[in-house]
């Protein structure tokens, strides 16, 4: 504040000071050189204040802006892990189910062929055998059957899959522009 000295009454009410009075041209106010002084302070004190307004306004912009984003980011990374689990414990059950099932099948299956190849090589057909592998064929085949094929339900479960994101916004309801 620029200060215009001239010959007035301070305004502090208790100050009877009428020389080097001079006006703050940010107020009108006149004060002694004393209370200008006093009054000039003031504002070094609410400089401060808006100075620590400012920096605090910024610091909390600056986690609005990204303090959700990283949160977003782990949900994504922890479902990942969620679901890379799931799927490990899915294919552990389908490896499982091949090997005690699906295998032993097939390698019995390759026995059987061996034996009806060797059996067609012969020139005297032996029938008896002959009945008895397409008897053990039947009943692979039923062995087969008997195991139900696996199947595979997919389905959403919100504890695994779902995130929402509430934002305190509502329509029409804009932020006031000051500047
Ligand atoms: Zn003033
Ligand atoms: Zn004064």
């Amino acid at each position: 504040m620029a200060m215009a000295t001239t010959r007035k009454q301070c305004s502090i009410s208790t100050c009877k000071e009428e020389k080097d009075t001079c006006d703050c041209n940010g107020c009108l106010t006149t004060f002694c050189s004393h209370h200008y002084t006093e009054h000039r302070e003031t504002f070094g004190i609410i400089r401060h204040e808006i100075e620590h307004d400012y920096n605090s306004l910024k610091e909390t912009l600056r986690d609005r802006k990204n303090a959700q984003i990283p949160e977003i980011d782990q949900w994504v990374e922890d479902s990942i892990i969620n679901i890379k689990q799931i799927a490990e414990q899915c294919r552990k059950k389908v490896i499982e189910y091949r090997n005690q099932f699906i295998i032993e099948i097939e390698n019995q299956l390759t026995t059987l062929t061996t034996v009806l190849k060797q059996n067609q090589k012969e020139i005297n057909i032996d029938e008896i055998e002959l009945n008895q592998t397409k008897e053990k064929f039947n009943r692979l085949r039923d062995e087969l059957n008997k195991i139900s094929k696996v199947s595979i339900k997919r389905e959403l479960t919100p504890s695994t899959t779902k995130i929402s994101i509430s934002i305190p916004f509502h329509k029409g309801n804009n932020i006031t522009k000051l500047i």
